[in-house]
């Protein structure tokens, strides 16, 4: 960022600031660093700090085991996935994850799992689980003999 959106002076200065958002009845707040314009305070935050800040929510989330409407949307919205795609990967009707995310119907504990699962990859850059989850709908012919590389011991 050269300039200030707001007032388009260019003094901005790098600050560590703090910053809150209101998830599912909490207020997370975390000191991060950001632009600020000298002339009109405006803040500016990079998309993966933002994306690093909600990554922490979503992670006290899990941790807490915080299973309600808003929190299940907030996780879900932090995989990336719409809720139809998300439906899908887990093998759900999208009715079904629809009720989650409006308080009517209890995620299960294995589906809730996976959820963690698909966040902590989300983190990672890495897509494991999404990857096995859809190869699951088309599953492979397994031969009647399979040859194996071999593998380190532990
Ligand atoms: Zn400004």
């Amino acid at each position: 960022m050269t300039k200030c959106v707001n007032c388009k002076s260019r003094a901005l200065k790098k600050r560590w600031v703090e910053r809150t958002r209101s998830v599912a009845n909490h207020v997370f707040a975390a000191k991060l660093p950001a632009e600020v314009c000298a002339v009109c305070a405006t803040q500016y935050f990079s998309d993966p700090t933002v994306e690093n800040f909600d990554l922490s929510i979503a992670f006290a989330l899990l941790e807490a085991g915080a299973n309600d409407a808003q929190a299940l949307k907030f996780l879900r919205s932090v995989t990336g996935l719409q809720g139809k795609e998300f439906a899908a990967l887990l093998g759900v009707r999208p009715e079904t994850a629809s009720r989650w995310e409006q308080g009517r119907g209890a995620i299960d504990h294995a589906t809730y799992t996976v959820l963690r699962q698909l966040v902590a990859e989300k983190q990672q850059h890495q897509t494991n689980t999404a990857d096995f989850l859809r190869s699951l709908k088309r599953p492979k012919r397994l031969p009647k003999r399979v040859n194996l590389s071999p593998r380190k011991a532990a």
